[in-house]
């Protein structure tokens, strides 16, 4: 994230504190982002112990490793054990599977090659004969690289283990039913792509607003007092506080890429489990591509997470990292225990990050 000063003003950051601490309400608040970005801000500048007591925001379903399902992992081994290179972000690497992790498929002597673009991938396929799979994560944000690629046209060699996931509906499996969230800071990465239209349904049919963030800490602490105006007044609705970088309607460009070489299909979460239109999968017209179609992929995979892992209730906010016993105990980032202490943009990775449970 590029440092912008301007928005790390802390006479600015102490007015805002001040404002929210006007507009909260005397009941328990639980604001919920969706991004280990502005976690990081969040946890980095200490935001929280500017937010009265009774103002909580935790980290829902925001980080991409995290939330990959064990069984797109042991497609990923499955693949690397049948002598294809597989490329894929560092973080996905220590992601356990059933059996094992990318990592741990590597020093068996499987090819895992670690890259830091859908480009470094295509490149690698190019430069050799071997079949070269990349392992897709992320969500919208990284998603339309991954398509322009796809349309841009790829060696015969290359195919993707698509993984990719939407964070509106895993947003609205947070809301349905019975539920304590009180509104949403939507991602602004996100939201670059994908706009305001698709966060409409948190307030019109779950009464929950939606204030769409930058990640700088005014930004955050602008987006919370946002929110707090709009439980105040008890008229939910879509803001934009990230206007410099999200337009209304997105970016109408990548939506279309998007649209050429995915198709919306149900995805499995880890620690939520299945949830309606969530993920992406490759259209016909690139099953060639499609390392599912091309290998016949078939894998049998066990998704409980780890004895004593809190991570499915830290993914649905329901619980912060310092509430589970194992954190910095058992469960550090050298020598991560359960999904959320792997992925970067876990909420225990980027809380044990920055020195264990922050100041509250
Ligand atoms: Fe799971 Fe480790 Fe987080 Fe506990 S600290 S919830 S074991 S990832």
């Amino acid at each position: 994230m590029m440092k912008d000063l301007r928005f790390r003003d802390r006479a600015k950051a102490e007015e805002l504190a001040r404002l929210i601490a006007r507009l909260a309400p005397e009941e328990p608040v639980k604001l919920v982002h969706v991004c280990g970005t502005h976690e990081v801000t969040i946890t980095e500048f200490g935001l929280r112990s500017l937010l009265p007591p009774q103002v909580e925001i935790l980290e829902g379903p925001g980080c991409p490793v995290c939330v990959t399902p064990v069984k797109h992992i042991d497609e990923a081994v499955a693949l690397a054990e049948q002598g294809h290179i597989v490329a894929t972000f560092g973080d996905m690497a220590r992601v356990p599977g059933t059996h094992q992790s990318l990592e741990d498929a590597r020093s068996a002597g499987a090819d895992v090659r670690i890259v830091y673009s859908v480009a470094d991938a295509v490149e690698l396929a190019r430069k050799t004969d071997r079949e070269v799979v990349f392992f897709a994560v992320g969500f919208e944000t990284t998603a339309p690289t991954v398509a322009a690629a796809m349309l841009d046209g790829v060696p015969e060699n290359f195919s993707l283990l698509v993984s990719h996931k939407l964070i509106p509906p895993a947003m609205a499996a947070l809301v349905q039913g019975e539920h304590d969230i009180s509104g949403f800071l939507a991602p602004g990465h996100v939201s670059t792509i994908i706009g305001m239209e698709p966060y409409k349904i948190f307030p019109e049919r779950f009464g929950v607003p939606v204030v769409i963030g930058g990640f700088e800490p005014l930004d955050i602490l602008y987006s919370i007092a946002l929110l707090l105006r709009q439980l105040r007044k008890g008229e939910p609705k879509v803001e934009n506080a990230y206007t410099r970088a999200v337009r209304p309607e997105g970016n109408l460009k990548a939506q279309a890429i998007l649209a050429e070489v995915f198709e919306v299909t149900d995805h499995y979460w880890r620690g939520m489990g299945p949830i309606p239109g969530s993920g992406l999968k490759l259209r016909e017209e690139f099953a060639a591509h499609d390392a599912r179609e091309r290998f016949g992929l078939e894998v049998e995979s066990n998704e409980a997470l780890h004895p004593g892992c809190r991570c499915a209730q830290v993914i649905t906010a329901k619980a912060r990292p310092d509430q589970c016993p194992l954190f910095q105990k058992a469960c550090t980032p050298r020598t991560p225990y359960g999904p959320c202490m792997v992925g970067e943009e876990g909420m225990c990775h980027i809380w044990a990050r920055y020195g264990g449970r922050p100041k509250l």
